[in-house]
């Protein structure tokens, strides 16, 4: 008897409008492809994808939520916050994500006179053809990098340059965790953590399960349990915690395109397979909060 595979969904994915390299368009083709049943839009910091997305997924009938990741501040590093369900055209939101953007277009000038200063010869108006889309981060940078030739390849540029510690990062002005929700929120959407795996409290059941804990406290609504890089014993202390808590399980593989070449669409690294209930719970969650 041949396999029957139900069609799973994909709730963390990239386009052109931030670090990814697929057209909001190309995205959602590639996801009917690929015989997603769902997607999510979570670009980074903005929701200028989000309309001709929505539109593609009414043609190629996909259910696609409108989404967006953001970062916010958590001690010295950052943690990321995904909203599901959000109103593109929610003043509050808008105005949060202008001050975002605002922030990186300060930044960015002094990341190019960091890089010179390290004898690369880059320019802002080569970084920002490059991103093609609204926002130009450490990514895009990574990428200039690497067809100059000055690394090997995108890790190499951060660790060497870009990352936190090394010579060419610049900090970001960001939100408090709790100012973050209270947006994804007031814009109608659910607020969930990204890839809690990558948080330094992994190494401590405790720390991790006091964090989320108060992230709960301050409204957040559920956790990517399911993500590509996440190991299957950290997948499952995630989903033990989601119980524990009363949280929402989400998923999604981070695409973003060329970005992360290994990182596929729906099944991420090959491992990853989100059942379409997690969908129906989510909008359970809009319901209920509406
Ligand atoms: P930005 O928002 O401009 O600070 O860029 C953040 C993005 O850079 C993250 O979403 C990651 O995709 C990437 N990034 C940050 N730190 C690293 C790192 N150490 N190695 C590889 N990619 C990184
Ligand atoms: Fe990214
Ligand atoms: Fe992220
Ligand atoms: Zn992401």
């Amino acid at each position: 008897m041949s396999e029957v595979r139900i069609p799973g969904v994909d709730l963390h994915v990239h386009t052109t409008a931030s670090d990814g390299t697929l057209t909001p368009k190309q995205v959602v083709a590639l996801a009917k492809e690929s015989g997603l049943a769902a997607i999510a839009i979570t670009d980074h910091d903005t929701v200028a994808g989000l309309r001709e997305a929505l539109e593609a997924g009414d043609d190629q009938q996909l259910h696609v939520i409108p989404g967006v990741e953001i970062s916010v501040n958590h001690g010295k590093n950052q943690l990321h916050l995904l909203g599901y369900y959000i109103d593109p055209h929610n003043d509050i939101l808008l105005d949060c994500l202008e001050h975002l953007q605002m922030y990186r277009r300060e930044r960015n000038p002094e990341i190019v006179e960091k890089l010179r200063d390290l004898g690369f010869e880059v320019s802002l108006e080569e970084v920002t053809a490059l991103a093609g889309g609204e926002i130009v981060g450490r990514p895009h940078f990574a990428s200039l990098l690497v067809n100059k030739g000055y690394v090997a390849d995108k890790q190499q540029a951060f660790n060497l340059y870009l990352a936190n510690g090394q010579p060419a990062y610049v900090p970001k002005e960001r939100l408090t965790p709790a100012e973050g929700i209270n947006i994804i929120k007031a814009a109608g959407g659910v607020a969930v953590l990204a890839h809690p795996g990558q948080l330094e409290e992994l190494k401590d059941k405790t720390l991790l399960q006091q964090l989320i804990n108060k992230l709960k406290q301050e409204g957040l609504q559920g956790i990517e349990a399911y993500y590509t890089e996440h190991a299957p014993e950290t997948t499952e202390l995630l989903l033990q915690i989601a119980r524990a808590e009363n949280l929402l399980v989400t998923g999604g593989s981070d695409f973003h395109g060329d970005n992360k070449p290994h990182i596929s669409i729906g099944t991420g690294l090959g491992n990853l397979h989100i059942p379409f209930q997690v969908v129906e719970n989510l909008a359970k969650a809009v319901v209920l909060t509406s």
